[in-house]
């Protein structure tokens, strides 16, 4: 605990890692496409409680949205660890999906 310097393997253990199609697996780097997503991740200081990237909250983006749930989400917070990570298990839904979360929740506004 308590020494989480960025860009060193975090501690995994004890997390979960969850597919797209929900799936859930001990968090472990060999799992294909692993993402770390707890305290001090990309994920967690990046994406907004509301579930989009911090770059789609800017005005421009936001006020055309698509989605209500961004359109009303005036003020970018970051969700924090969430819980668990994410990988991908080999289904079939991956194919743009789980490539990159962040382009994937862009890309819903478009
Ligand atoms: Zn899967
Ligand atoms: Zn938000």
């Amino acid at each position: 605990m308590g020494n989480s310097s960025p860009g060193l393997t975090p501690d995994l253990t004890g997390r979960k890692a969850l597919c797209v199609c929900g799936r859930v697996r001990p968090s472990s780097t060999t799992l294909r496409r692993f993402v770390y997503q707890g305290a001090g991740s990309r994920s967690a200081t990046e994406v907004c409680v509301c579930g989009y990237h911090s770059l789609a909250h800017h005005d421009d983006i936001r006020r055309g949205a698509v989605s209500p749930t961004l359109r009303n989400c005036t003020m970018f917070s970051p969700r924090g660890d969430l819980g668990y990570d994410s990988y991908w298990c080999g289904c079939e839904e991956d194919q743009e999906a789980a490539a990159s979360d962040e382009k994937a929740q862009i890309r819903r506004l478009a």
